[in-house]
């Protein structure tokens, strides 16, 4: 009867738009203790605005904008694009020497002039003095912003603050996530006000933040050998090895393909009740089995 069982469990959990990979991912998820989420486009909707500009010294906040932008153009991050998207109407000059820094920004020369665009940590590699910074960021990431530096010739230029909304059902997905008994966190490359700020909205329990891109992936391990059974759930190519470390890896459907090859769990619904649904299903169809 096991077998079977299993297999109705997976045929229901498929009506749902949840697809397990196999009976293995089923059990595994019937027995986890917690849940890890990324941030962007997991718990937020994943198209950041950019929703104020601050410059410093007289720059001037067009110059700052199309310069932000022309960096961007060579960057597929959320923040990119939603500055990108901001700047619109400007003309974007021709830049040289791009690079992406990837968990902190992008780098560029225009005009001749070398650009730096991200967060704190890059501007602190490169010695840049933000202390004019200091106040409005603070007051921008405990709004839930993420704050962005543009830094010009080594001087402070900008500061950009960009809001990724939470995702309507976030809310509500997570309570019933709890009322289920789970432990629920935070994972992000974002720093750690704004990303307090936004699980704190969302309800969540922790937060792990400033996490680089390849420390993902660690963050679930120490979780593992605290003697936790651990769920990921991400959509991004930056997730990947963080959703194959987990004991069950969950893709959102609209995420990266190499999201979807590696997860045991893929929700073809982009909604995060669908992962209560899921792991309810998990537990009823082992509880049976019992
Ligand atoms: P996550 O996917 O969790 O947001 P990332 O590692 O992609 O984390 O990015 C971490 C942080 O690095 C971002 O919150 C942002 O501050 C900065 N950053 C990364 N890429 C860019 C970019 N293209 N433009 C501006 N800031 C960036
Ligand atoms: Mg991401």
């Amino acid at each position: 009867a096991t077998p079977m069982s299993i297999i109705a469990g997976v045929g229901r959990a498929a009506e749902f738009g949840v697809l397990v990979r196999d009976a293995d991912a089923l059990q595994r998820a019937s027995s986890l203790t917690t849940l890890v989420f990324d941030k962007t486009g997991t718990l937020t909707e994943g198209k950041p605005q950019v929703t104020e500009v601050v410059t410093f010294g007289n720059y001037e906040a067009a110059r700052a904008v199309a310069q932000a932008a022309a960096l961007e153009q060579g960057s597929n991050h959320p923040l990119a694009q939603a500055i990108v998207a901001y700047a619109s109407n400007h003309r974007l000059p021709e830049t040289e020497q791009f690079r992406t820094l990837s968990g902190y920004g992008v780098s560029g020369t225009i005009d001749a002039i070398p650009l730096l665009l991200g967060n704190r940590a890059l501007m602190e590699q490169h010695q840049i003095d933000v202390r004019a910074a200091d106040e409005t960021i603070m007051r921008m990431a405990q709004h839930g912003a993420t704050p962005v530096l543009l830094a010009a010739d080594g001087q402070l230029a900008a500061l950009f603050a960009i809001r990724d909304p939470l995702r309507q059902e976030s809310v509500s997905a997570l309570k019933r996530l709890h009322n289920l008994g789970y432990r629920l966190l935070m994972l992000t490359g974002d720093n750690e006000v704004t990303a307090r700020a936004i699980a704190q909205e969302a309800g969540l329990d922790e937060v792990i933040a400033g996490v680089l891109p390849e420390g993902k992936a660690q963050a679930i391990k120490q979780l593992q050998q605290q003697g936790q059974q651990v769920a990921m759930i991400g959509d991004g190519i930056n997730d990947a090895p963080a959703l194959a470390q987990a004991d069950v890896g969950i893709a959102l459907g609209s995420g990266s393909d190499v999201a979807i090859e590696t997860a045991a769990i893929t929700l073809m619904r982009h909604d995060l009740t669908a992962v209560a649904d899921a792991l309810s299903i998990a537990k009823a169809t082992l509880r049976n089995m019992k």
